[in-house]
């Protein structure tokens, strides 16, 4: 690629502590790429990773013309390194793919090809089966595309994560979206542009370890809930509502029972209700918090991600455009 010509594709590469993977995926993807035979670049976002990524990323750049290498300044997730990615990405399509070749780049010229053959602008890569994920994973996966495409409202392809293409005008009404929290995953089907869908098998991690503990699962789903759905707000009036009926059915209850000269009932009732009600408003104030914490998050106005050697103020600059 001539610095001068703008790619036609980007590919768009988060990488977290992958010392041990990207050998491995500089090797299986450049010949796909070089064998496009159209100009191409690869953004590689280090996310601020310690395990040495950055030595085999600038290594490996270095014999490599089209892998422009941009690094966080500390670990600020899959999603928001994306966003760095995307913000950088110059070609009229965007690939988005994980370093681990769980998600196989020999996929890519199919995805290029289908977007420039049907016309779309986002091709979706979907996975056909999870057997190589652990039953923990492909369960909590299959709740989660469930949950969403129920509350969110959105046409979520089934199976389909991060791996996708993505023509010039989805990503810049992505980077247009002036919410914090993306999830992508959500926002593609949800900006509604035409799209295909092609399917693999996703393989497992070439090497390494996942860096979706539990804790970043959760935090996905969170955030995914409370970006597309106020529903769980309503839990509290709903809840509200059905403890204020069995509370008042067991206050008629003790009146009664103490007019007709039982003993009062014992301390069981009492607790269960108490315990109840507790339990019912942690979860509601818990819920609010939620909201209210994206809010606070979102009014904060931070940038999502710090490059390393970035201009002071750059990145206080590019928060706050449109
Ligand atoms: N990743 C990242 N920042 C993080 C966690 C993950 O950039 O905080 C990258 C990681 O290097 C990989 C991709 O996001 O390229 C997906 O992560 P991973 O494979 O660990 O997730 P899984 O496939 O297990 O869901
Ligand atoms: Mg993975």
């Amino acid at each position: 690629m001539s610095s001068s010509s703008a790619p036609v594709l980007s590919v768009v590469v988060p990488v977290y502590d992958e010392r041990e993977v990207l050998p491995l995926f500089a090797a299986r993807t450049r010949p796909v790429l070089d064998g496009l035979g159209v100009p191409y670049e690869v953004v590689a976002v280090d996310d601020g990773s310690t395990d040495g990524t950055p030595e085999v990323l600038a290594g490996l750049a270095a014999g490599w013309p089209q892998l422009r290498v941009l690094r966080l300044r500390r670990n600020a997730g899959h999603q928001a390194a994306i966003t760095a990615g995307l913000d950088a990405a110059a070609g009229a399509y965007v690939v988005t793919l994980d370093a681990d070749l769980q998600d196989p780049p020999e996929l890519v010229p199919e995805l290029l090809a289908t977007a420039q053959r049907a016309g779309v602008d986002v091709v979706y890569a979907a996975r056909d089966e999870r057997g190589t994920d652990t039953w923990f994973k492909r369960t909590t996966a299959r709740a989660y595309y469930r949950l969403m495409r129920r509350i969110a409202g959105v046409d979520l392809p089934p199976h389909a994560g991060d791996y996708r293409l993505m023509s010039r005008a989805v990503v810049g009404d992505l980077r247009a979206l002036p919410e914090r929290h993306k999830v992508y995953r959500l926002l593609v089907p949800w900006l509604g542009y035409p799209s295909a869908t092609v399917h693999y098998a996703r393989e497992a991690r070439a090497a390494g370890r996942t860096h979706y503990p539990l804790a970043k699962m959760v935090r996905l789903g969170l955030d995914s809930v409370t970006a597309f759905s106020g529903s769980p707000l309503r839990i509290a009036t709903w809840a509200g509502g059905g403890g204020s009926v069995v509370a008042f059915l067991l206050a008629v209850w003790a009146v009664v029972a103490r007019l007709a000269g039982h003993v009062v009932p014992g301390w069981t009732s009492v607790l269960v209700a108490v315990l109840f009600l507790g339990a019912v408003q942690l979860l509601c104030v818990g819920l609010l918090g939620e909201y209210l914490g994206r809010l606070f998050s979102q009014s904060q106005g931070r940038p999502v991600y710090y490059l390393q050697d970035e201009a002071p103020g750059r990145a206080a600059a590019r928060a706050a455009e449109p």
